[in-house]
């Protein structure tokens, strides 16, 4: 007898892998350079120098402290660092024991939604939405509330917010920049969402949190910044790694921040770590926990991809698109000329343009474009976005 709930995450792929490996078949057949695969979110420029750098340095020393195993949280140095960086980039007092360091944005999740699962709670997720919160919180017995998406400005419909906001609302998973529409919430967004939380908490008796999903945090563009939701919402957990950020997301590595200002944060931080532990989590790499402590300054360089997201984006809206001008991560969402995302995306199949339908994403009639390709394939490829756009008459 097999457990048929989690049989069927893994017997079934998502629309992302199946276009990935589309692509991989069809240029076996018409070469790889005619394939043309916006599919995944895989970052395209490589990590920094200076991330290599601290890998050799740190292999010369002691191997049985480099690869033995840390406390569950974290290696305190490590941590330290981390909450030092914080410290300096919020202005708020952030501890060591604030942080606990797990595999990457994703485990960070999972952790925080188990620390929080109690009888019949429910999520809010806000469309669009990165589709593998559904499992997340399967895994934790959490009913999922679904938002509908602004599909103009990609902010938050705060009214849809409230509508579904009930007693037994335990979190709101907010992610910015998001995945898929590479929109960052503003200030006045996320304040008129913290004065809501702050009203129905009171009015139901317990906290509300949000659990911001920041693996993208880093990646703004045109001087946006991503708010920092813990100093606009004291009920804030916050998820990161660094695989986007210094293009290492094979390595597994970041962490959960339980700040003080949360409700019950020595409970809740207890709580992740139980969870994590019945998740199987030991500790995180212990390499990686020295090399983001030493790299913890670094940013990344994000002329490839902004140049990359105007590229296309100046393209296509020139070609009759309708586009959603991203500001951070590096993720475009194109509006489907006929309204069917499914129907765009076979469209573009057609010409070997491989692009992402974002009904799994909550946000029926978009198509999603990874802007983490090569420049090359961009240039490439816009004659065939022009085709496509031409069997539309969007343009000439
Ligand atoms: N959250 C979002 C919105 C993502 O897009 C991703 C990865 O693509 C993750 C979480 C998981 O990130 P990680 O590789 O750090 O687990």
């Amino acid at each position: 007898m097999i457990n048929q709930n989690v049989y069927r995450y893994g017997a079934t792929r998502s629309r992302i892998r199946d276009l990935f490996e589309y692509g991989l078949r069809q240029a076996a057949i018409v070469g790889r350079e005619n394939v043309f695969d916006f599919s995944l979110g895989n970052p395209s420029i490589p990590a920094p120098e200076k991330v290599k750098q601290t890998i050799r340095k740190l292999l010369e020393g002691d191997p049985l402290a480099i690869h033995g195993y840390t406390p569950a949280a974290g290696a305190m140095e490590a941590r330290q660092a981390i909450a030092r960086d914080l410290c300096r980039r919020t202005g708020k007092t952030i501890r060591p024991e604030n942080i606990f360091f797990t595999c990457g944005a994703a485990p960070a999740l999972t952790s925080c939604l188990l620390a929080l699962a109690v009888e019949d709670s429910e999520l809010l997720i806000l469309a669009p939405y990165f589709p593998e919160y559904k499992a997340y919180a399967h895994n934790a017995h959490m009913k999922v509330v679904e938002v509908p998406a602004d599909t103009e400005a990609f902010q938050i419909r705060i009214e849809e917010v409230e509508k579904r906001i009930t007693p037994h609302t335990q979190a709101i998973i907010i992610n910015s920049p998001n995945n898929p529409s590479g929109v960052i919430y503003s200030v006045e967004t996320l304040t008129a969402l913290a004065e809501l939380l702050r009203r129905k908490s009171k009015e139901y008796g317990h906290p509300i949190y949000i659990i911001a999903d920041e693996p993208y945090r880093e990646l703004t563009y045109d001087g946006a910044k991503t708010p920092y939701i813990p100093g606009i919402y004291d009920d804030t957990l916050v998820c990161y790694s660094w695989s986007k950020s210094l293009s290492m997301p094979g390595e597994r590595i970041g962490y959960v921040l339980v700040p003080d200002s949360c409700a019950d944060s020595e409970i809740l931080f207890a709580a992740i770590a139980g969870a994590a532990r019945t998740l199987g989590h030991v500790c995180a790499p212990s390499l990686l926990q020295r090399v983001v402590a030493e790299c913890v300054e670094l940013r990344p360089d994000l002329r490839a991809y902004d140049e990359n997201r105007m590229t296309l984006y100046n393209a296509l809206t020139e070609m009759g698109y309708s586009c959603v001008k991203p500001t951070g991560a590096f993720y475009m969402l194109v509006r489907s000329p006929s309204g069917d995302a499914e129907e765009f995306c076979a469209r573009a199949m057609e010409k070997n343009v491989l692009i992402v339908p974002t009904d799994s994403f909550g946000c029926p009639g978009f198509c999603r474009v990874s802007t983490c390709v090569s420049p090359d394939m961009i240039r490439r490829s816009l004659p065939k976005f022009r085709e496509v756009a031409q069997s539309y008459g969007l343009c000439e």
